[in-house]
């Protein structure tokens, strides 16, 4: 097997080592509920938060038998929200029954308010979650969802999952500058959810937003750290993606690696 529609990389990941990508979606368009500024997918308007089966598991199961590439982590994303597949734990199912990896999955946490989704998510060894917005406003002008979507709700599943979960949880932010002065805001909202790790990024590839100098994430990191021991929570792990170094690996198939590389 030589083309693989559902499996990409492996790529070298700056928080998860080897990753082997699994598109739980994989639709030549971008299929999210958000429209973030600095999306590498492109820009399009956010699909409804309507769950659908997009790949069926024994496809899944047929390239990942075919793919001999060990990696650190089967990583769930791709071109669009993985949480949008209906039959995502069907899916974790044929992954374990074939390959020995952890699995982990990246999610804008949309739909984290559905009970249902947060049970999916704890079948995974690491999720983790965005959150680039420190209120309503900010996260209409960043993330530019669907109208369905709502910040308040985000921050009410992420609470509970975090509480109830097993696994672990990282919340990734993504600092620009519309979003950089609110280290302290960003502080507050990750002690209330109370992650294993928070992630802090800056867009890096190709788009229209500029990224944040290593100094400047640098500061933030120290910000947020000392701003998290002074809430109590100075056990949550801060990381940005200067400070990080990503393994070296070539993948399968390098085209599929480079058009679904909006989020790994
Ligand atoms: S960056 Fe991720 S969450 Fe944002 S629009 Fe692109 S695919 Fe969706």
């Amino acid at each position: 097997m030589t083309e693989f529609k559902y499996c990409y990389g492996p790529v070298g990941s700056w928080r998860l080592g080897v990753s082997l990508g699994i598109d739980p979606i994989s639709r030549p368009e971008k299929i999210c509920d958000f429209n973030c500024v600095y999306c590498q997918l492109g820009d399009c308007a956010p699909v409804h938060p309507e769950r659908a089966v997009y790949v069926q598991p024994q496809a899944l199961g047929a390239e990942l038998s075919a793919l001999k590439a060990p990696a650190d982590y089967l990583t769930f994303s791709g071109r669009g929200e993985p949480t949008l597949a209906a039959n995502l734990k069907e899916l974790l199912l044929e992954c374990g029954r074939l390959r020995p990896e952890k699995t982990a999955l990246i999610t804008n946490a949309s739909m984290m308010c559905s009970e249902k989704i947060r049970e999916d998510l704890t079948a995974f060894d690491f999720v983790i979650a965005k959150l680039d917005a420190p209120n309503n406003e900010l996260f209409r002008k960043i993330n530019r969802p669907g109208p369905r979507i709502c910040f308040d709700e985000i921050i009410k599943g992420l609470v509970p999952f975090s509480k109830g979960r097993r696994n672990r949880l990282a919340i990734q932010t993504m600092l620009i500058d519309r979003n950089k002065a609110y280290t302290r805001d960003f502080a507050a909202l990750y002690t209330m959810i109370s992650p294993d790790e928070v992630q802090l990024n800056t867009p890096l590839r190709p788009c229209s937003e500029k990224p944040l100098s290593r100094n400047e994430m640098a500061s933030a990191c120290l910000i947020i750290g000392a701003e998290l021991e002074r809430l109590g929570k100075g056990g949550i792990k801060v990381i940005n993606v200067y400070g990080e170094k990503a393994p070296e690996v070539s993948p399968v198939s390098a085209p599929d690696t480079l058009k679904r590389r909006g989020k790994t």
